[in-house]
């Protein structure tokens, strides 16, 4: 921002002159904003921190730049925890094999196995101390910056950018006529309604990154009367089901403990190689060959007239044996919308 002309000094004998900067003072009990008069008056012996706009829009980007370069940290920290619940869950499986029944080979494997994990442990648990005092550290530094009262501020900035983001997305669709041939309309989501989301869950991004662990709604109506398409890139993390539920459908917790019958509200598939259909049993509850790993980019494509809603993992790799699709018949009769549920980085990106 340069300067903003709808702000001026409402002190008194201020005369409405124009605000011209910011005091970046540390100790200044001031009001932040000044006008020339406000300088003298308030500001006075502090001159060296004064910010004025035209320097302003730098020293924005100076504060936020270091913010940017974390984000390659929190994909290694996804990463490691990834990596080490890989690691538990192999002890778990050694915890549960039956020694009584297996063959000498079998024992030989095992044995093999269990040496290994046992030759790591000393080393992984001192990493871990050291990791888990530091990590103390980080939270500790991390809980205030989001905690401060100001944070309930930067919500509503947030919220507010997000909410013209739905708005733009919608009309921008309104307008486009439903297409002569069969290319799909590209919907324009961003996550953003704030009821629908788990409470551990960010976005940010302007609305087209979801990250944490939970759910979150699309805040958008799939048409139903043209074919559409929109994508998610999975960045990183352990877990992800992504796919459509109704609109008028309240999404508890625990919602994915009631997948196993159909009458869920929910069309899904997950890494897990799951897929969930709420109206049809043959594809509710049931496991595939289908990978879903990061970075993949999963679009999901819903013809309409077929009443058909389709997966398409990594559509670059379409040549390549990589590509998979899943294809599963949807009730449109009433509202969906897109729907995602995550242990990790998502994006909404374009199909
Ligand atoms: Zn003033
Ligand atoms: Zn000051």
């Amino acid at each position: 921002m340069s300067r903003n002309p709808n702000l001026v000094c409402s002190r008194e004998h201020h005369e409405q002159a124009p605000i011209s900067g910011v005091c970046l003072n540390q100790q200044c009990q001031q009001n932040r904003a000044f006008c020339v008069a406000c300088k003298v008056e308030f500001h006075k012996g502090h001159e060296a921190d004064y910010m004025h706009f035209q320097a302003y829009p730098q020293w924005i980007a100076t504060c936020l730049k270091p913010y940017q370069e974390f984000t390659p940290f929190q994909d290694t920290v996804l990463q490691t925890s990834n990596k080490l619940n890989d690691v538990l869950n192999l002890a778990n499986n050694f915890r549960n094999q039956d020694i009584s029944t297996m063959s000498i080979g079998q024992l030989e494997q095992y044995t093999k196995g269990l040496l290994t994990l046992k030759s790591s442990e000393a080393q992984l648990t001192s990493l871990i101390n050291k990791v888990k005092a530091d990590i103390g550290n980080l939270l500790l530094l991390l809980k205030p910056i989001t905690g401060q009262q100001s944070a309930s501020q930067q919500q509503q900035l947030i919220q507010s950018q997000s909410t013209s983001g739905i708005k733009q997305g919608g009309q921008s669709i309104q307008q486009v006529q439903p297409p002569v041939n069969a290319q799909p309309t590209q919907l324009n989501l961003t996550f953003s309604d704030k009821s629908k989301i788990s409470p551990n869950i960010k976005i940010e991004k302007g609305g087209k990154q979801a990250s944490g662990i939970g759910f979150v709604i699309c805040d958008f109506v799939i048409p139903k009367d043209r074919d559409s398409i929109f994508a998610f890139k999975y960045n990183s993390g352990f877990s992800i089901a992504l796919g459509l539920c109704y609109k008028e459908r309240t999404v508890e917790q625990n919602y994915s403990e009631k997948l196993q019958k159909t009458g869920h509200g929910f069309y899904l598939i997950t890494s897990a190689s799951m897929s969930f259909s709420h109206s049809d049993e043959q594809v509710n509850n049931k496991s595939h060959k289908f990978k879903i790993n990061p970075p993949d980019v999963i679009a999901l494509r819903i013809k309409s007239s077929q009443k058909s809603l389709t997966w398409i993992i990594n559509k670059e790799e379409v040549l390549v044996i990589l590509q998979i699709m899943q294809t599963m018949t949807i009730d449109l009769s009433k509202e969906l919308q897109p729907f995602i549920d995550i242990c990790g980085v998502v994006d909404l990106v374009d199909a």
